[in-house]
């Protein structure tokens, strides 16, 4: 049989050695293989035109790509620099609408004429009660007459449109390959699992992807490719973690000594909740395993990982190993050693901070402790993977905010000691159990699923700026009563200069607005050092309010701060106002948060500020921000853990198919351990293929 994945896309009808270069460089098309693994986004009805008045008339802003006919009536180009756009006012007759192109601006103008009829495409919205098309596609009327039927709409860039690329060529292309191979490609599922699943197979389920024949058989052939994705994902991650449970060797740590004893009746200032010894069990049980542990530990914000982690680690140090605790950021690790030292400051432990900023003299201490074995806990941020770090034995090693840190980083640990230490991973991202697992690789799962006892849920209200006085006074109320108070800005893009103005704006309203207290400032563009000052500032109770960016957004501890204000909440995600509401709450007073927004916000945004206020269930915030936000900053993160790009699944959106491919990659490996039976040889091959490296399992990520 003739290899797709050998079968340049030159040689396709219709592509040629200029096309099919492009299609390399810009979305890394070369082969028919990767062509059809080219799926579309959305699918249109080509025979169907619509009328400028039903989008008006429809009462929506938002549309799916759709078709339009009629002329250009005129071409406009406005704005200067980076803001240039062409606007092609076009009408069919019914009303009028703007095409705008932000980029080849010239070779449109030229392209395009007026009083022409086109036929035009793209994604319609309505702004500022005008509908209009970004970047659209014009085609003349004749060529897509003879169009019937259902047509992919495929992702492109800008420059494939340029010349010329368009949904309608990858269309063509495809359909040609399917008219002159038959069955393009060999089984790549296990009979079995087709079977026992009822799958399409998967040419069918390629052709129909492309092409559907109807919207049924469509949906099944995508379920039946998504599918695919994420079993090939999970058979993976499978094999690797039954590999790595009869292989690696872990330290063995079965003492219970004085450092966790001590610590447990000297130093504990309160009770663990059940949660938290639930999961210390569960990571006992892992260490005295004699296996190497990979351990994910989720709790929401609060739920107390960190002493989960510190206990954990004094068991390790009672086995005569040193630990290492990991934090994304210098403010993070300063607070855990703070916090950490704090807590054990009685016991004698030797506790050492060390990050970018830590000066040569400490590191030399640093240095000799570590290789001597006297520094028991070392606690810093991806400084303390560097190569010049050596420990005499590290044993445990916990990794805060797991998905700041990618795996190469992780796997860099594995290098400090000859048998790999113990791996602790604490997130406060609640993912369900079955992604976790997808995206952080073969880990397993602990939860932290209860909060210390006393703390008063926060409360959130949507306030609008009409409403700010007010704001300001039930504020004011809680600094009289000595508490603190944080002020959030967004800052999505720290380059941004409007964001920085509306910051330092946002400050010297907030000073002039409360004269008589101390005002703390911080943002990620400041120097360390000055960025610290301003915390200590803060965290000291020097100052009463702290204004910030989201750089706070992880991990601060300030209990007595009550009150947090997020200007314009409506500019960020659901998780991330999770993640900063955390930073309230914490002591036992009752705190509030106050989401700050437009009045004119869409419909969707108010939902989802809503939301915030009426729950602090950071399960169901993750999971409607999984589904209104669809692919977004988690989306990102989740991606980047995965042995391929995925082309169809979606890890946020398909949490059922995951399961359900974790079951069947299970019951395969159940019957066939090492994949060496006969009848999945051909599956093997496909996974050799789409995981594009040696298979050995023996690896750990
Ligand atoms: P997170 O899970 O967000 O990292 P932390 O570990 O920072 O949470 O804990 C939040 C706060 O709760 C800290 O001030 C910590 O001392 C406190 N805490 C942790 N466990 C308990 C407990 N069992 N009872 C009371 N307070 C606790
Ligand atoms: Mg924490």
């Amino acid at each position: 049989m003739l290899s797709l994945r050998s079968f340049d896309i030159k040689y396709v009808k219709g592509i040629g050695p200029q096309r099919a270069e492009l299609l390399g460089a810009e979305l890394g098309i070369h082969t028919a293989y990767d062509l059809l693994r080219h799926y579309p986004t959305s699918y249109l009805d080509r025979s169907k035109i619509y009328s400028i008045s039903s989008l008006y008339s429809s009462g929506d802003s938002d549309f799916p790509a759709l078709q339009l006919k009629g002329r250009f009536i005129s071409f406009n180009t406005l704005g200067e620099g980076a803001k240039m756009r062409l606007v092609g006012l076009f009408t069919d007759g019914t009303a009028t609408m703007e095409c705008v192109w932000f980029k080849a601006i010239k070779a449109m103008r030229k392209r395009l004429l007026t009083n022409t009829e086109y036929i035009i495409f793209g994604k319609p919205t309505l702004f500022n009660h005008t509908i209009n098309i970004a970047h659209p596609e014009v085609d003349s009327p004749q060529k897509i007459a003879n169009d019937s039927g259902s047509h992919g709409v495929y992702p492109l860039t800008e420059k494939l449109r340029q010349r010329g690329i368009i949904s309608r060529v990858i269309h063509d292309a495809v359909s040609s390959l399917f008219a002159t191979l038959k069955h393009p490609l060999a089984e790549t599922l296990p009979s079995s699992v087709l079977t026992s699943l009822d799958l399409l197979g998967i040419n069918e389920s390629l052709k129909e992807a492309h092409m559907p024949s109807s919207p049924q058989k469509l949906e099944k052939a995508r379920m039946r490719l998504k599918f695919e994705e994420l079993f090939l994902i999970q058979v993976d991650i499978l094999m690797r973690s039954r590999k790595r449970k009869m292989d690696c060797e872990g330290y063995f740590m079965p003492k219970v000594g004085r450092w966790f004893n001590d610590f447990y009746s000297l130093c504990l200032p309160f009770s663990l909740t059940e949660a938290q010894k639930r999961v210390i069990k569960e990571i006992r049980s892992d260490i005295i395993g004699r296996k190497q542990m990979n351990r994910l530990v989720q709790g929401d914000v609060g739920s107390g990982k960190t002493l989960v982690a510190l206990l954990c680690m004094l068991l390790a140090v009672d086995n005569g190993y040193q630990a290492c605790l990991m934090a994304p950021t210098e403010i993070l690790a300063t607070q855990h050693y703070e916090t950490i030292r704090g807590m054990t400051d009685r016991l004698g432990l030797n506790v050492k901070l060390l990050t970018g900023s830590t000066r040569t003299k400490q590191r030399r201490v640093i240095s000799e402790q570590l290789t001597d074995g006297s520094l028991h806990i070392l606690i810093g941020t991806h400084a303390v993977i560097e190569d010049n770090v050596e420990f005499a034995k590290l044993g445990f090693v916990v990794i805060d905010e797991q998905h700041r840190f990618g795996v190469a980083q992780r796997a860099r640990l594995w290098k400090k000691s000859l048998v790999p230490p113990h791996v602790l991973v604490m997130t406060a991202t609640p993912i369900p159990r079955t992604l976790a697992m997808t995206v952080y690789g073969d880990l397993d799962v602990s939860v932290i699923d209860e909060l210390p006892p006393g703390r008063k849920p926060v409360e959130t209200v949507l306030r609008y700026e009409e409403q700010r006085e007010q704001v300001y006074k039930a504020t004011l109320a809680q600094l009289k009563a000595g508490h603190q108070v944080y002020i959030v800005y967004p800052l999505i893009d720290e380059n941004d200069k409007l964001d920085l103005k509306s910051l330092s704006e946002g400050y010297e309203n907030i000073k002039a607005s409360f004269p008589q207290y101390k005002v703390a400032f911080v943002h990620g563009r400041m120097k360390p050092a000055e960025k610290d000052a301003q915390m200590n500032l803060f965290s000291s109770g020097e100052a009463a309010i702290l204004v910030a960016t989201t750089v706070i957004e992880v991990g601060v501890n300030v209990p007595n701060a009550t009150t947090m204000i997020i200007e314009n909440a409506e500019r960020f995600g659901l998780s991330q106002l999770h993640q900063l509401r955390g930073r309230v709450g914490r002591g036992a007073d009752k705190s509030y948060c106050i989401l700050m927004s437009k009045h004119q916000i869409a419909k969707e945004t108010r939902k989802r500020l809503e939301l915030m206020t009426s729950t602090t269930d950071g399960f169901i915030i993750a999971e409607a921000d999984m589904q209104m936000r669809g692919p977004g900053d988690i989306e990102g993160t989740m991606q980047s853990g995965l042995p391929f790009e995925l082309k169809i699944a979606n890890l946020a959106r398909d949490g059922q198919i995951i399961q359900l491919a974790r079951k069947a990659a299970e019951d395969l490996l159940d019957s066939d351990p090492d994949l060496s039976a006969p009848q999945n040889a051909l599956f093997v091959n496909s996974l050799k293929q789409n995981l594009n490296r040696q298979i050995d399992w023996s690896h750990i990520s």
